[in-house]
């Protein structure tokens, strides 16, 4: 009976994972890791540690949760993200429901969106965390994207931005990042929130925020809720699916929740119920570790100041390692590439723009010198360079920083600076030049 059953399409992080293990150099470099490490060591944040030592001492019971989990624990995340007194809360206007970390909270938000609003289109950016897609794909939500990113600039696009979700369908579920976007580290201002959230107003479209990273952008819990905080205070219903896999480092105990704010707790309350039903066939009730690591933390005054400046130092940790790689590439550049997109940029995720920058930017290279030739005489030509471009030269740069360089990143140019040690960043810098003139 299961001989019929075909392969499903490998994943290309775990095959870089295969071969980062398998590769015995003593330089090699992870770009792709995912989680956060100091000098290369997984880390165990204390506040974490005391939480689980209290947890023993205490000897807590090993029951079933409810089906949308440890009460404790969905009360101190909702205050968290939206602040203990913002009347959404105090008005209980907020569907809390605990769920299998960030990934599983988007999930469940992009069922119950399927299941409530079958007509309704999603909108995501552009780039995005693929799992986004995946996730969108899977519970049968159609997509499209918008521009939040000019490889040219390295900037945000905003004005892209604004247009797509100007001339999306009225009524879309808008997918922002709250902070430290993945993965082009670039967020909006302040202004420009304001403005997004203008149009998502005048639009009605429904924000549905997921904020992965709270805390790793300035380092500051309640800074890094400012859209979200925005968009509530706007008086928007919205959803916010949350993760504590990073900024808690609790990665694979995967605890996270989904918030939805409604316009009555009378909504709340149904749209709470909605959320258990599709909890029930799943999994039928999250598990309890990790929701009481969370609940201990974030719910103990003493804890949670602890936890705050363990986020900073990590979010200061994330700076000084942008800090030392830009150093390092720009100290031996004779290129005039500026650099400094990655001082600017938040977070643990950077695009370096190792297979796209030699479109844009040209530096007179011979590659270059040969490009603007073959489009001055032959448009067609031109067509079919560019084509050869996009196959071959993106390949070779990131082929180039893993098989000379043994610096193991995903095709699309994603550095990840979670992985990476401060005595790392010049060989990288290195690596990094040496692939742009590949
Ligand atoms: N959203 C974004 C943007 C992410 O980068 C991630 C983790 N890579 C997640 C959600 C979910 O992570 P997790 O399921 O580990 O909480």
């Amino acid at each position: 009976r299961f001989e019929g059953v075909t392969s499903g399409p490998p994943d290309p992080y775990y095959e870089l994972l295969e071969a980062f293990e398998a590769d015995t150099s003593d330089t090699k470099v992870n770009l792709w890791v995912r989680a956060y490490r100091v000098e290369l060591q997984p880390f165990v944040l204390n506040v974490v540690k005391k939480a689980e030592k209290l947890m023993l001492e205490k000897g807590e019971d090993k029951e079933y949760l409810p089906m949308d989990g440890l009460a404790e624990f969905n009360k101190v995340t909702a205050e968290l993200l939206f602040g203990a007194n913002n009347p959404v809360i105090q008005e209980g206007r907020v569907a809390t429901v605990q769920a299998l970390s960030g990934t599983g909270a988007l999930h469940l938000a992009a069922a119950f969106i399927h299941g409530n609003f079958p007509n309704a289109k999603a909108l995501i950016s552009s780039p995005t965390w693929s799992n986004h897609k995946t996730i969108f794909d899977d519970a049968k939500v159609p997509y499209s994207e918008y521009r939040h990113y000019d490889p040219i600039s390295k900037q945000l696009d905003f004005d892209g931005m604004i247009a797509d979700i100007k001339a999306a369908p009225h009524g879309s579920f808008v997918l922002l990042h709250g902070c430290a976007h993945n993965p082009t580290g670039m967020d909006p201002t302040p202004d420009q929130w304001g403005k997004i959230a203008d149009i998502i107003q005048e639009k009605n479209h429904i924000p549905f925020f997921d904020v992965a990273y709270q805390g790793f952008a300035s380092g500051n819990l309640d800074a890094d809720a400012y859209a979200v905080r925005l968009f509530v205070e706007r008086g928007l219903e919205l959803l916010v699916a949350q993760s504590y896999g990073k900024n808690l480092g609790l990665y694979g105990e995967r605890i996270g929740a989904i918030n939805i704010v409604c316009s009555s707790s009378e909504t709340a309350v149904r749209v709470k119920s909605q959320l258990k039903w599709l909890i029930r066939p799943e999994y039928s009730n999250p598990p309890l570790h990790g929701a009481r690591i969370v609940a201990n933390v974030v719910g103990d005054p003493a804890l949670f100041n602890e936890w705050k400046q363990e986020v900073e130092l990590i979010s200061r940790r994330l700076k000084s390692l942008r800090q030392r790689l830009f150093e390092s590439l720009s100290c031996k550049d004779r290129s005039g590439r500026d650099w400094s997109f990655i001082v600017k940029e938040n977070g643990i995720f950077s695009l370096i723009g190792l297979n796209k920058a030699q479109i844009s930017n040209p530096h007179g290279s011979a590659y270059q010198i040969a490009h603007a030739l073959a489009v001055s005489v032959f448009l067609i030509l031109h067509a079919f360079w560019y084509v050869l471009h996009c196959v071959f030269v993106r390949l070779s740069q990131i082929d180039n920083m893993r098989n000379k360089w043994h610096v193991y990143m995903i095709k699309d140019g994603r550095m990840s600076l979670g992985g990476l040690s401060l005595s790392q960043c010049e060989y990288l810098a290195d690596a990094i030049r040496d692939s742009f003139h590949n």
